[in-house]
């Protein structure tokens, strides 16, 4: 089979590797499609290190073999594939909090071969957990492969009360950005605003007629201002921090009304993740912190249902496709701004 092959740091090859075959409780994928991804584009320049040489973790793939004892998977059902595969033991997996694993969770496109190939197989313990998870027949393959970053939205706003709020800002307009919108719309916020610095990209946002009331530039106009005015001095109910720059937490909590909530979905530089904080704000406003880490089986599944119920409108977001063997082009085009992607899906 054709797959994308790492040999080192920022060389990738597409070239012809042995076709895998599922052991005993394993079950192989012919994949439909796999999205990149940006932690895949940092995997891929060698900044993030990974134990395989074929990544990707955005999957739709229809089920071409099953090994021995996987009884209840056929051959020709399709699935999306769940990343992240936990102990199985700690307390947070017996909770089915398999993201929060207590020893580390293991995840498909890092520790076992990812979907940037012709076929790909789930190991046993994926496969055990529940991993795949079932779509029906008339679901596009390359909205499949949002099912996952979806999931990570839908897991990072799960304590906030998005149903009763009048008004979010949400900082960076990439498809994290973008996806937590959704799902905030989705579950019936009123306002939904998204602030970046790069004047492209709020562009290519409105070109794309996402649902959301508000595009703004915050390079330009200062958050604070433009909240104290868009809310006559209140705040916002929410915010979530959706771009990797640690200050966007002080500045955020800083938008926040009285039991305003805030999450930090971006992960920060590892070097450098600490920030002085006005506690004193969280403590008399009363606010709210959360955190996102990947998702585990639930968010899936809510994910899934919010695509298929046509709560969320997943269309427009993939912005370009490209076959295996143009890999290397994908991943140009997904570092170049002024390509205007959003999402790209690789369609073997
Ligand atoms: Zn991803
Ligand atoms: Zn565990």
């Amino acid at each position: 089979m054709k797959a994308a092959v790492i040999k080192k740091p920022g060389m990738i090859v597409v070239e012809d590797v042995p076709n895998p075959t599922p052991g005993a409780g394993e079950v192989l994928l012919k994949i439909e499609a796999c999205a990149l991804c940006g932690t895949d584009q940092r995997v891929l320049s060698g900044e993030k290190h990974v134990d395989v040489n074929i990544v990707g973790h955005e999957i739709t793939g229809t089920v071409a073999g099953v090994g021995v004892g996987v009884k209840t998977i056929k051959k020709g059902q399709r699935f999306i594939v769940q990343t992240v595969i936990g102990c199985g033991q700690c307390p947070m997996c017996k909770i089915h909090r398999e993201n929060l694993c207590e020893k580390g969770f293991v995840a498909m496109g890092y520790q076992f071969n990812g979907g940037f190939a012709e076929y790909m197989v789930m190991p046993k313990v994926a496969v055990d957990q529940g991993c795949l998870i079932p779509i029906p027949a008339d679901l596009s393959a390359e909205t499949g492969t949002l099912i996952e970053p979806l999931s990570c939205c839908v897991n990072g706003m799960k304590y906030i009360p998005l149903e009763q709020m009048e008004h979010i800002v949400i900082f960076g307009g990439g498809i994290i950005g973008v996806l937590n919108g959704l799902v905030a719309r989705a579950r019936g916020a009123k306002r939904i605003t998204i602030m970046d610095v790069s004047a492209a990209r709020l562009d290519l946002l409105k070109k794309l007629g996402l649902p959301f009331d508000d595009l703004i530039n915050s390079g330009v106009n200062s958050p604070a201002e433009w909240v104290k005015t868009a809310t006559g001095g209140r705040g916002v109910n929410a915010v979530v921090v959706a771009a990797s720059v640690k200050a966007l937490v002080g500045v955020g909590l800083n938008l926040l009304r009285r039991a305003g909530h805030l999450s930090i979905f971006a992960g920060m530089p590892k070097s450098d993740p600490v920030l002085p904080l006005d506690t004193n704000r969280i403590h008399y406003y009363e606010l709210n912190l959360h955190g996102a880490n990947s998702s585990s089986q639930e968010e899936y599944l809510q994910a899934r249902d919010f695509l298929v119920a046509g709560k969320i409108d997943a269309r427009p977001l993939v912005t370009h496709r490209f076959r295996l063997d143009q890999f290397n082009e994908a991943v140009k085009t997904q570092g170049d701004p002024s390509c205007g992607s959003l999402k790209i899906v690789i369609i073997p």
